[in-house]
């Protein structure tokens, strides 16, 4: 069953320790001086993309490290460990869901995430509207777009995206901000490029969209092997887990 390749937790946090809070602090210089120096390069405003710091399998501790050296947006991709994580987190940063979401945890992701890039089918967000009204907010999504064609993957073909976001669109409880991939892997990042490139023609379809216009803002790709690629093709926010904390334990890759 292709499910089961979709792990729902971290069986280990990686161990806190003082050297790692020092590198986090140099790893966090080390990417923004790469993007502003890439962006220099192919004539792009830096301004412009939002670095996301992916803490699945990290202690809070570290996250916490991160957004003391100006991390403004973090991603957690298992409920359980956010739940952990997220409430003793202090500061002013945005809280993105970024895993497979289950039906049964979209209360808690909209409890406590501000966005939810993992939409992967259109009854997952209405359930996520619904829980958002409840709430009394309005829940930021991105459309998840299984670009490279993965038979095991999460998200929309990107022939069903244009459908999608149009029906998601019009929930009540969510606002739709753009597209997120996760492409097939390659040791090669160049080998990556074709996907970025297919996903931001597909953005650009939908930004063209009279009706969409407005719900294409993000375009959410590119990870710790290949962001300099993906922002060379049109990246709005980047996800980067090992570049800043290092490597995950064995039991939280993916
Ligand atoms: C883990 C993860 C990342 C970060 O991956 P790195 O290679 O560590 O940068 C980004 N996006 C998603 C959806 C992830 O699950």
């Amino acid at each position: 069953m292709i499910l089961s390749r979709v792990s729902i937790e971290c069986k280990e946090l990686a161990p806190t320790i003082m050297l790692k809070e020092e590198t986090i602090h140099s790893n966090i210089a080390r990417v923004r001086q790469r993007i502003s120096e890439h962006c220099k390069h192919i004539g792009r405003d830096p301004d412009e993309i939002t670095v996301v710091a992916v803490g699945k399998g990290m202690p809070a501790a570290l996250v916490q490290e991160a957004i003391s050296n100006g991390i403004t947006d973090i991603a957690e991709n298992y409920i359980r460990e956010a739940g952990e994580k997220l409430p003793v987190l202090s500061g002013s940063f945005r809280k993105h869901m970024i895993g497979h979401l289950q039906t049964n945890k979209a209360r808690k992701a909209v409890q406590w995430f501000d966005i939810v890039q993992s939409i992967d089918t259109v009854d997952l967000a209405s359930l996520v509207s619904r829980e958002a009204l409840s709430a009394g907010k309005r829940m930021d999504v991105l459309i998840q777009v299984n670009i490279s064609r993965e038979p095991q993957k999460r998200g929309f073909l990107p022939e069903f995206a244009a459908q999608a976001a149009l029906e998601i669109q019009k929930l009540p409880g969510v606002s739709l901000k753009g597209l997120m991939t996760i492409p097939r892997f390659h040791e090669d990042p160049e080998a990556v490029r074709p996907y970025f490139k297919d996903l931001r023609r597909l953005f650009m379809k939908l930004k063209t969209q009279e009706t969409l216009r407005n719900s294409m803002e993000v375009l959410s790709m590119g990870m710790s092997d290949d962001f300099l690629i993906a922002i060379e093709e049109g990246s709005t926010m980047v996800r980067i887990g090992r570049a800043i904390y290092g490597n995950r334990p064995q039991s939280c890759q993916t």
